[in-house]
């Protein structure tokens, strides 16, 4: 043990300091800042994105239940962004949308500069300063060396609830294995105009379907004694017909918030990419030419922490679409549980699309914090279908309009805020909640 002690530069106050340029992270700054709040988003990336762009996480799920779009606000106009710039298909009638990363990364950065943020890019948040039920202070490490941003109003959207994790808020417990971690791989050169090809890879629909025909391969090559790495799916992802498809494939069981685990099972994943390359060039003549044209930047990352709200969302309540007075969200994806071990992919479908409340991004312990995306106060059932991305733009769309509704009032406590103000605003922008 050593104490560190020296005087840190301070930057802010900042109205709403977002922490983490995710999905989230991307829908909360925007949101409060064209709401009139002086907003800083930090993140650790030289670019916006998290995993939709870093972990080339592909598509954007899911906007509609049963045909019907329920999800609207920042999401959709984010989706129609993406769209307008060539750098999206929309898949009707589940409504996921397959995009472009690098097009994604774009459209983020616009979005932010034109809502006037002051973004901190390369920019790590190690730590932050708080007393019994406030934060005061993020401090963050960068090419300046270590900072402390202050801001009325914390939203965390690092998908690991970092933020919230160093100001002791308490964590939702794990009763079984988390979700394993991926690393998603492209490949160029893939013949794609074969017919069992063209139907997982079609223009304008089916952009995103598990290519079984692979999977039955790999257990068959399992059963000849052959060698073949824990995988999922596979799942191939494609905006356009030019032999390019990402592969959402390899899974490793990974403690994401552990160092030396995250590294090991990173480790594991990339000799695992090199592997199912080599097995698809030798067995699929789809494959024969195909090369790695990337790798993930950052490791995929499904489950880590959660936080302890002032409501834990249940899976019960997620798959009866129980409906809440504060409800911010609506969310059509299934409970989606990958097994840690194993190839296995277990799903529950919501009878209609669910609802989230705004409780579920409060945590307990720290009245200036919310918590928006991946790490909301969910059960693991629940957590399995909220984490995905425009779920988690909806989440974060919500976070970043209470604080800004916060800071018009004088910067009034985030409890004393009439959340049916927020409700309505959300349901202005097109959200069925
Ligand atoms: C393999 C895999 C497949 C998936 N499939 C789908 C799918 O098909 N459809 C779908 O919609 N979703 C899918 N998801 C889920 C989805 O991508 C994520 O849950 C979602 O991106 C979470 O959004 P977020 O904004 O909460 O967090 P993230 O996307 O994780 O963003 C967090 C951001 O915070 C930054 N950050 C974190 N810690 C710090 C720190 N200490 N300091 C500074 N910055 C920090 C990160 O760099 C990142 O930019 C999948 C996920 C994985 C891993």
């Amino acid at each position: 043990m050593v104490v560190y002690s020296r005087e840190l530069p301070t930057i802010g106050p900042f109205d709403v300091l977002v922490c983490g340029g995710g999905p989230a992270g991307i829908a909360a700054a925007v949101t409060a800042a064209e709401n009139g709040a002086k907003v800083a988003l930090i993140e650790q990336n030289s670019y916006l994105g998290g995993m939709a762009t870093g972990g080339c996480v592909n598509p954007m799920s899911e906007f509609s239940y049963k045909g019907e779009r329920v999800i609207g606000g920042f999401a959709w106009r984010f989706a129609q962004e993406l769209i307008k710039v060539n750098g999206a298909i929309f898949e009707a009638p589940r409504g996921n949308l397959s995009f472009n990363p690098e097009t994604y990364k774009l459209v983020a950065q616009r979005l932010v500069n034109q809502a006037k943020i002051h973004l901190f890019t390369n920019t790590f948040i190690a730590d932050c300063i708080f007393d019994s039920d406030m934060l005061h202070q993020i401090i963050v490490a960068n090419k300046n060396g270590l900072q402390a941003i202050s801001g009325h109003y914390v939203i965390d959207t690092t998908g690991d609830a970092d933020v919230a994790y160093h100001a002791g808020v308490p964590m939702l417990p794990n009763t079984r294995p988390a979700q394993p971690g991926t690393l998603i791989f492209s490949l160029a050169n893939v013949d794609t105009t074969t017919p069992r090809m063209h139907i997982i890879h079609q223009k304008n629909n089916h952009m995103h379907h598990s290519a079984g025909f692979i999977r039955e391969l790999f257990e068959k090559l399992r059963g000849e004694g052959i060698d073949v790495p824990q995988f999922g799916g596979p799942w191939f992802c494609s905006t356009v017909d030019d032999g390019c498809i990402t592969v959402n494939m390899s899974r490793a069981a990974m403690d994401s918030v552990d160092v030396a685990d995250s590294q090991r099972a990173t480790a594991e994943l990339r000799e695992n990419v090199f592997r199912f390359v080599s097995l698809l060039k030798e067995h699929v003549p789809e494959f024969k030419h195909c090369v790695i044209s990337s790798i993930a930047p950052m490791t995929g990352v499904r489950q880590s922490r959660r936080i302890k709200g002032k409501h834990v969302l249940t899976g019960k309540e997620y798959l009866e679409a129980t409906r809440f007075t504060d409800a911010i969200a609506r969310a059509c994806h299934p409970v989606d549980i990958h097994l840690p071990s194993g190839d296995g992919q277990i799903l529950h479908y919501p009878e209609i699309a669910a609802y989230i409340p705004f409780r579920s991004l409060q945590p307990e312990g720290i009245s200036n914090l919310l918590v928006a995306g991946r790490p909301i106060s969910a059960d693991e059932d629940a957590f399995a279908a909220v984490r995905v991305q425009a779920t988690c733009m909806e989440t974060g769309e919500a976070a970043g309009l209470a604080a800004a509704l916060c800071v018009q009032k004088d910067n009034i406590p985030l409890d004393s805020l009439d959340i049916v103000e927020v409700v309505r605003r959300i349901r202005e922008g097109g959200t069925l909640c």
